[in-house]
């Protein structure tokens, strides 16, 4: 169940914690941007547990992850560093697929932030198909991207594979990139939910929208409500593309949750040509930023290279993602009860 109570009641919400913890429910409060909290029960609490001085609402009948959902809060913003994503202009994070040397990373982190990207992305840990392909740097790889990090002011998103790894990921990195492939991993979820860092979590290239945000809500779960959620692209029978770039979802998960969401057009694609168009479709569709593969010398890239794109292209991208975003936002009061689209299912509210 979900219980919003306002701010302030700090008995009502001790009491809420300690009755569900007497029935063994699990527990977990986040601020709900209004100056209250939301808790998140496992488990349904009887009335008297919740008729409490301060409880706004209590909702039995919710989406399984509660606190992803739209029904825990409005819109919410994920700070990296400097950086906000969600709730305004969109952002980008690009970088190489790999960390590939010292003065490369350095001098790609230049160029991409020179292009217009307010965040370096880079792997150290790769989770690469193949056991005889380039599996990365490791710690040596995320001293490049913190030095990096020094010298240009970017903040730095790099993947975290292994439980084992979250701390040592997280002394260097100001993201945690959850891949692909492990989006389904629990242990590594619950593990990224208690290192406080935010987190980028890959949906899985064979998940539902259900299945993803249950994956967020792992994290949130154990703690962290710092969660970006990356479309990147899902599979399907077409072998022109790596991956099909699956758009249905950004204003899918915006109809159902407050997360932010960024479009990664490179693994969606598995195509550098197609990077451009994909990215200003994703920002139509309402993403919050865009996850990009970025490097000089491209065909020279030690991985994923066929799909990674310029400095100079991702310039020409962050120009028209730009003027996608004000065209959007331009036309948004003449939209305005002509599209008369609500999607979004109003929740069962019992009242205290
Ligand atoms: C990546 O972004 O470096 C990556 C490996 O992507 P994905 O997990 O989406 O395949
Ligand atoms: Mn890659």
């Amino acid at each position: 169940m979900l219980i919003t109570v306002s701010a302030g009641a700090e008995k009502t919400k001790r009491t809420i914690l300690e009755k569900a913890a007497d029935r063994g429910f699990m527990t977990q409060t986040m601020a709900n941007g209004r100056g209250g909290d939301v808790i998140a029960v496992g488990g349904a609490l009887s009335p008297d547990a919740t008729a409490l001085p301060g409880v706004e609402n209590v909702l039995l009948a919710h989406k399984p992850y509660m606190l992803a959902s739209l029904e825990a809060r409005g819109t919410s913003t994920v700070r990296v560093g400097d950086v906000t994503i969600g709730g305004g202009a969109p952002m980008i994070m690009a970088g190489p697929c790999s960390v590939e040397g010292r003065e490369a990373q350095i001098d790609v982190a230049r160029q991409v932030k020179a292009a217009g990207a307010t965040m370096l992305r880079g792997g150290a840990f790769k989770p690469r198909t193949s056991p005889y392909s380039f599996q990365g740097l490791g710690e040596l790889g995320l001293q490049h991207l913190a030095e990096a990090r020094e010298l240009t002011g970017l903040p730095v998103v790099t993947e975290v594979m292994e439980p084992d790894q979250v701390e040592l990921v997280a002394h260097y990195a100001d993201m945690l990139q959850i891949g692909s492939r492990n989006m389904a991993n629990f242990p590594l979820l619950k593990r990224v939910g208690m290192a406080g860092k935010p987190v980028l979590l890959k949906r899985g290239f064979s998940s539902t929208l259900e299945e993803f945000l249950m994956s967020a809500e792992y994290i949130m779960a154990h703690g962290n409500p710092d969660v970006v959620l990356c479309e990147r692209g899902i599979r399907t029978s077409d072998p022109a593309f790596r991956f099909n770039l699956d758009l249905n979802i950004v204003p899918g998960i915006k109809a159902v949750s407050h997360l932010p969401v960024v479009v990664d057009p490179s693994h969606g694609t598995g195509r550098r040509e197609l990077v451009l168009p994909m990215s200003l479709a994703g920002i139509a569709a309402g993403a919050d930023g865009l996850a990009i593969e970025v490097h000089p010398d491209p065909d020279n890239a030690l991985s994923d290279g066929f799909q990674t794109i310029t400095p100079a292209e991702l310039r020409r991208i962050h120009t028209r993602m730009m003027a996608v975003h004000q065209a959007l936002a331009d036309t948004e009061d003449d939209l305005a009860g002509i599209t008369g689209i609500h999607i979004r299912e109003e929740p069962v509210a019992i009242t205290a």
